[in-house]
């Protein structure tokens, strides 16, 4: 008899103010990843740098502060169910992902509260911090300049973002920078930078201490609702092609193409229940943004129900791969040139 009463409190964790859903850090599992962390920040002995943590809308450090950002859905499970339905997409999905997020995050912390990007190695190892910030990076998929951390080949993005990831992997326990980039000169290089530098740093004195923090979840007067409905989804126009690409990976209800004698299921359910996995790894090997992978897939299942697209039940293997394949390949298209066709 629990339902009526779980179905309300969904409705209103949907439609109360975010800042009276009383979401605190504490008391959640997060508290216990924080104090991992800040195990692996004592122990790189940085005597006068204390980093805080707080929740806000996502990742993040203001310039100049101290202070880190988590992301507001990571605090409870039902805010991250919420967040998955509305944008297919987890940042720091269980306990060594928020480590990940925590040590990339660190890496703004450490340049601020110092001012390394003011150094002329620290320009000319990453660049200079004054580049406009793009959020419509173009990455080089497997570039040996930079290193590899957070998804979506991040260190492309901007030099604040290659510093942040050559600490986080240069900080991250069990893992032997120097053997996985050894034939990665120019990356090698950022992260011997790094390993000498946090030596140095040990003793210096902080150029900030400023812990601003930027939508603090005790203050944003807008519930869930407005919250996802403002967020850019990705409704990109779609490849005009997409029909021709579906008839051709799957059959006609009516006109089996295939010898094979198995029943047919529907290509829709096959490509939804593909969606959050290609969105999270077409993102990762290709940096193609998650929202823009979600829409196109939606697209893709929508037209293939439209269709009455079907395949054989014992060919699931080859159509994901096949999926897989045309998905990837457009991901690429976009991100070398802006469009999934010329
Ligand atoms: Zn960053």
């Amino acid at each position: 008899m629990a339902e009526p009463q779980a179905r309300f409190q969904e409705a209103n964790l949907r439609t109360e103010r975010i800042r009276d859903l009383g979401l605190s850090i504490e008391g959640t599992r997060l508290e216990s990843v924080i104090t991992e962390f800040q195990a692996e920040v004592s122990a790189l002995e940085l005597s006068h740098l204390r980093p805080t943590f707080y929740l806000s809308t996502e990742w993040g450090v203001v310039f100049g502060s101290q202070s880190i950002a988590l992301p507001f859905y990571l605090a409870r499970p039902e805010l991250e169910a919420i967040q998955v339905e509305q944008v297919g997409h987890l940042e720091g999905a269980g306990r060594a992902e928020i480590l990940r997020y925590l040590r990339h995050e660190f890496g703004h912390v450490v340049n601020y509260a110092y001012h390394l990007f003011e150094s002329e190695e620290w320009v000319r190892q990453f660049g200079s911090i004054t580049q406009p910030y793009m959020e419509e990076y173009r990455p080089k998929p497997f570039s040996r300049r930079f290193v590899r951390h957070l998804p979506g080949w991040y260190a492309q993005k901007h030099p604040d973002e290659d510093w942040a990831e050559t600490l986080a992997v240069w900080m991250t326990p069990k893992k032997d920078w120097r053997k996985t980039y050894k034939s990665w000169p120019t990356a090698l290089a950022k992260l011997e930078y790094c390993d000498r530098i946090m030596v140095e740093l040990r003793e210096r004195a902080l150029v900030e201490t400023a812990q601003d923090r930027d939508e603090d979840v005790g203050e944003l007067a807008y519930s869930l609702q407005e919250y996802y409905s403002k967020l850019d989804q990705g409704q990109d126009a779609l490849p005009p092609g997409l029909e021709g690409a579906l008839t051709a990976m799957f059959e006609d209800i009516d006109a089996p193409e295939s010898a094979s004698t198995e029943a047919r299921k529907p290509a829709s359910a096959l490509l939804r229940g593909m969606e959050r996995d290609l969105v999270a790894n077409v993102y990762l090997w290709t940096g193609h943004f998650p929202e823009r992978t979600r829409a196109l897939v939606r697209q893709l299942a929508l037209r293939a129900e439209e269709l009455q697209q079907v395949y054989p039940a014992d060919q699931e293997t080859r159509q994901r791969i096949a999926i897989t394949t045309f998905v990837t390949a457009l991901a690429m298209n976009h991100v070398h040139r802006g469009s999934y066709l010329p």
